[in-house]
């Protein structure tokens, strides 16, 4: 199994980093977890390109979190050939089915005109999608793959799953943004690997100071994400063999990818990786 961070970004946008996404190849499945923005272009800056995407995992529905699905689900269509076609399929908690439909609202057209022009995309029909909303418990499977959902805190967003994907004997635990909670342990228990959405509240209170005028919506993200000690403490008590942290807030500098690592490690002695888009962890 495989595990890559295609965008290791926030809402803040930066020139270097993508939007929240994370990607799980194992066997012939590769699951995009969450679709923030330029998942596409990182996804085939991954060597993936959109048609071999068979399934997508939504932790919730943040803008940051979806705002490029549509791209996903565009791109995947008008490049599969038509002898691949086949539904994609999208699975997120209560909420989901309504955050597709609106996007297949606004892709209405497109899709009229892609129709219109291309004979063969015709014989393969429009957009399908196969939506699949999830509540904490459940455990779905895909093929040889399971998807086994936890809730997560990430209040007053609700409801927030995390997800553990299980394949050949491997364990990958995908929280999202969530604060430390007993659901969040179990997602987490002996995982191979368990990937984090992190935030400095150190960093994000010196930012707020620089910007005064945005200073309240600042620190309000301090109290529904993880900071990266939490993370560490959370892969401690959870007996994970891997850390990997993403959705750095705010951007991670060049360079400093072992300080931000220290300070994880002083919770956790555990292998810690973070890094640029594109940062992968082999278990
Ligand atoms: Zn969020
Ligand atoms: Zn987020």
């Amino acid at each position: 199994m495989k595990v890559t961070l295609l965008g290791t970004g926030s809402p803040l946008p930066d020139p270097n980093r993508a939007g929240p996404s994370t990607l799980v190849s194992s066997g012939s499945h590769n699951v995009v977890v969450d679709c923030g923005r330029a998942c596409v272009m990182r996804l085939v800056g991954a060597g993936v390109m959109p048609p071999f995407v068979n399934l997508v995992l939504l932790t919730h529905l943040h803008s940051d979190h979806i705002c490029d699905l549509n791209d996903l689900v565009t791109t995947r269509w008008i490049t599969t050939p038509a002898a691949m076609a086949s539904p994609l399929k999208i699975v997120g908690p209560v909420g989901t089915r309504r955050v597709v439909e609106g996007m297949l609202e606004m892709l209405a057209l497109d899709e009229q005109y892609r129709l219109a022009h291309h004979e063969d995309l015709r014989t393969v029909g429009g957009m399908k999608i196969d939506v699949v909303e999830l509540v904490a418990g459940d455990a779905h499977e895909h093929g040889d793959l399971v998807v086994r959902a936890f809730r997560t805190d990430h209040r007053p967003v609700e409801p927030t799953l995390g997800y553990r994907i299980e394949h050949d004997g491997k364990a990958a635990a995908l929280a999202g943004d969530t604060i430390p909670c007993d659901e969040l342990y179990d997602l987490c228990r002996d995982a191979d690997v368990y990937v984090q959405t992190v935030l400095r509240d150190d960093l994000v209170k010196q930012l707020a100071q620089l910007l005064p005028g945005n200073a309240g919506r600042l620190t309000d993200i301090l109290d529904y994400h993880s900071t990266v000690e939490q993370a560490g403490q959370t892969a401690s008590r959870s007996g994970v063999k891997h850390l990997l942290l993403t959705h750095y807030v705010p951007a991670m500098q060049s360079g400093a990818e072992d300080e931000w690592r220290r300070v994880a490690a002083a919770h956790y002695s555990g292998p810690i990786t973070l890094g640029p888009d594109l940062t992968y962890v082999e278990i």
